[in-house]
């Protein structure tokens, strides 16, 4: 007897998804070798003794897997830091989870708090992760627009979206894409709003240590009703200048950490184990990250500096790797349109705003990341001048 062979066919959990706009933009870059400011990484090495690290780690025999909840060295050195930085005493033991990049963390503590049916409020520009993370659980994403060009909280419409059925309340500071922060008002807001309720709390805070102008970051680590309802996520690759390497951190009180790790162990189990190691020496000595908004703060001038008096109008970045710019003066092509023709025929990639967006049409703004060496910034604002 022979089988047929007959091919599967998947109903979608994620049919409005397609490949995300920063493997398009990297891979596009790379095709028609235009600069690459679309996906945010910096084309600059790391600190070489933390390579070193890795390497000794590596050498001394730490190669196999790490605890589930990660190393215990550099738990400690992730509460030590939110001791000293913003006075929130976290238990390395049962409350700071070790996970394979900010997206994972982001993913585990959408997955442990939403069941289908629930909704998930987020703000628009929505960092394109998510959406699905709410979707693959069965939850329903509301979405508050931001409005171009402030970016602000309209925090009438946040009370007004509330239902019984929310559940979690994503935010993102300083924001990616929009390189908005929020500020004390918002964060009262924010506690007055879910006060009594419910409703957890997702704070993306991995551009923490990216925050410009000397204002101070508001991580709902700093305020005690926010922070018994947040898992907290953080990432090193931003801080540390190694994007690849993919660790980052979950902070949450520890009931919400046993449900979060019931879904990190099944999901990556540990994230590896040298690197975890080599991290934990760094963040222990307090390097690079209190010296890091000062870096990108000077890029970030350079930049605008090297775009002045061009048709470029550029945004207020506060925070992230990041700088908006409208480009109303130039053409009334679609973002998309645009951000295409920009990398082909003029050499320089950038991220469309509009795949951030769901409900609110796109506004005439491209994403360029200036985490880059200052002469690759000073080559593509030729380019940028040029257009
Ligand atoms: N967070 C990065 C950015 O906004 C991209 C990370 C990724 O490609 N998944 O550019």
């Amino acid at each position: 007897m022979t089988l047929k062979s007959q091919p599967v066919t998947l109903k979608s959990k994620l049919p409005s998804v397609g490949t995300t706009i920063f493997t398009v933009m990297s891979k596009l870059a790379a095709d028609v070798g235009a600069i690459n400011l679309s996906q945010g990484f910096p084309d600059f090495d790391c600190d070489p003794a933390l390579v070193d690290a890795v390497a000794r780690h590596m050498r001394e025999g730490r190669n196999q897997y790490a605890p589930m909840q990660g190393v215990p060295a550099l738990r400690q050195a992730i509460a030590a830091k939110y001791q000293s930085l913003y006075g929130a005493a976290y238990d390395p033991e049962t409350e700071v989870t070790v996970t394979s990049g900010g997206t994972e963390g982001i993913f585990d503590a959408v997955a442990a708090v939403v069941h289908p049916g629930d909704e998930v409020i987020v703000f628009e520009p929505c960092y394109d992760s998510y959406v699905p993370a709410i979707e693959v659980s069965g939850g329903t994403a509301v979405v508050v627009s931001l409005g171009y060009p402030d970016y602000a909280v309209p925090w009438d419409e946040v009370r007004a979206a509330v239902t019984p059925r929310t559940r979690m309340i994503m935010i993102n500071s300083p924001h990616n894409p929009a390189a908005v922060i929020l500020g004390p008002q918002d964060i009262a807001e924010l506690a007055r709003l879910v006060e009594g309720t419910p409703i957890a709390i997702m704070s993306d805070e991995v551009y923490e240590h990216i925050i410009f102008d000397g204002v101070r970051h508001e991580s709902m680590a700093r305020h005690e009703s926010l922070r018994a309802r947040s898992f907290i996520v953080g990432s090193f690759g931003k801080t540390y200048h190694v994007t690849g390497w993919k660790v980052g951190y979950v902070v949450a009180p520890a009931a919400l950490t046993t449900e979060f790790r019931k879904v990190h162990q099944f999901v990556t189990f540990s994230t590896n184990t040298p690197m975890q190691h080599a991290l934990a020496e760094f963040l222990a000595q307090k390097r690079g990250y209190p010296e890091l908004s000062a870096f990108y703060q000077r890029k970030r001038d350079l930049f605008l500096e090297l775009i002045a008096g061009s048709r470029w109008k550029p945004l207020k970045s506060r925070g992230t790797y990041f700088q908006l710019l409208d480009y109303s003066a130039i053409t009334d092509e679609t973002d998309m349109d645009f951000a295409l023709r920009l990398a082909k025929n003029h050499g320089v990639a950038s991220i469309p705003t509009s795949s951030f967006l769901y409900h609110q049409s796109a506004s005439p703004v491209l994403r360029f990341c200036f985490a880059k060496k200052d002469e690759t910034l000073q080559l593509a604002a030729e380019r940028l001048r040029a257009v």
